[in-house]
């Protein structure tokens, strides 16, 4: 959720990134952490796509290396990082020793790309702080906007709860938080309510909800799911 980003970033003041494997996700994530004006090293082992990184200036760094050796990694200065990403969906046995090689060195926060559930675990257990299974959330984002068109975003907090951005639905057209309750009625809380230019956050009770403002509504994704999306 573009808007909800903060709430990523405010875990650490984290500024420095290494992306490791610079395969299609990899390139993705280099690309919007510089855009975005974050120091971001990318590495991969194949020497064709690290200077295809540094020709089209994605990242601020790149190097060649093999992240399966720890030597190589503290060389080019990998566990100095606040975060890492181990974007090496397809070959198993690297992904797996190349988070277990950043964890053990002491890098606080790993994410790692996933490529199947079994891999995912495994991810866990070498120290992963954060899995990533881009392929599934894509395809799980993309049948929820087709469905419910109405769910313009949503944030997973972790495996249970979430926070969406709505379209009010029309059930809601013309009623003030107050009388719609919603906290008692489905167990969610509104966070803001905005007009497409500006959001007002708590909202107080007597805001009226209209068709076509959204709304940013936390809650356990079971009490989201009653929520009259259409
Ligand atoms: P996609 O391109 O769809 O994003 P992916 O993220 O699953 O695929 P992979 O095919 O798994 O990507 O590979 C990502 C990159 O990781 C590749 O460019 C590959 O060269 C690199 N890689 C594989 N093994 C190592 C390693 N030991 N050290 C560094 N990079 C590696």
């Amino acid at each position: 959720m573009k808007s909800l980003n903060f709430l990523t970033n405010a875990r650490t003041h984290s500024r420095q990134f290494a992306v490791i494997g610079l395969g299609r996700f990899g390139r993705a994530v280099c690309t919007s952490l510089h855009k975005m004006g974050y120091e971001v090293l990318g590495t991969d082992i194949d020497e064709k796509l690290v200077s295809q990184v540094l020709a089209q200036k994605i990242a601020s760094h790149a190097i060649q290396l093999d992240s399966t050796e720890p030597e190589s990694l503290k060389e080019a200065g990998i566990f100095e990082m606040d975060t890492v990403i181990v974007a090496i969906g397809n070959y198993l046995q690297e992904s797996i020793i190349t988070t277990l090689n950043v964890k053990e060195a002491g890098v606080e926060y790993v994410v790692a790309k996933a490529s199947s559930e079994i891999h995912g675990k495994v991810l866990r257990r070498v120290g992963a702080d954060r899995v990533v299974f881009p392929e599934n959330e894509a395809g799980c984002a993309l049948a929820s906007t087709l469905t419910q068109p109405g769910l313009l975003e949503r944030f997973q907090l972790d495996t249970e709860n979430s926070i969406v951005e709505i379209l009010t639905p029309n059930e809601f057209h013309g009623q003030t938080l107050a009388q719609l309750d919603l906290r008692k009625r489905y167990g969610v809380n509104v966070l803001a309510i905005g007009d497409g230019e500006k959001f007002i956050t708590n909202p107080s009770p007597g805001q009226m909800l209209k068709k076509g403002l959204v709304m940013v509504v936390i809650g356990s994704n079971t009490n989201l799911q009653r929520l009259p999306i259409h």
